[in-house]
């Protein structure tokens, strides 16, 4: 079923407790956890606790879902004192997308470059 957990996915393992991760904040329906090989002094992935494979399939599915994932990742950049962070869903391989949960990336304290790469 959509949303279901999928065994074989990383972040729904992080999400079952079953892989550690250090987590910085939680909610019903989101977990937001520190990149495991940070690009910014503060890199953190807000992810659904459902399983979709990337984030315009989640807003399409469960768009209030969707909507915890973006409020939680702005609530990270405050607690993190971010005045300037991005917020990246990176979709697809050709994209740099190597696991397939929805998560958005929240980089911030330093400096970022526009366009990216
Ligand atoms: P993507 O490349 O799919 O946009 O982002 C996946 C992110 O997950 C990468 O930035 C990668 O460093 C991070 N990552 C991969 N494996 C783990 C892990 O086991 N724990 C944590 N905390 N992050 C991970
Ligand atoms: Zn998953």
């Amino acid at each position: 079923m959509a949303g279901e957990p999928q065994a074989d996915c990383l972040f729904c393992k992080i999400v079952a407790g079953d892989v550690p991760a250090t987590v910085v904040r939680e909610t019903e329906t989101t977990v937001a956890f520190r990149d495991i090989n940070p690009q910014a002094p503060t890199h953190v992935l807000v992810i659904p606790k459902v399983h979709y494979p990337d984030a315009a399939s989640l807003a399409a599915a469960e768009p209030k879902v969707a909507a915890d994932v973006l409020r939680e990742a702005g609530e990270v950049a405050t607690e993190e004192k971010s005045e300037s962070y991005r917020i990246v869903f990176n979709t697809g391989s050709g994209a740099g997308q190597t696991v397939f949960h929805a998560h958005a990336h929240v980089l911030g304290g330093r400096g970022l470059q526009w366009p990216p790469g």
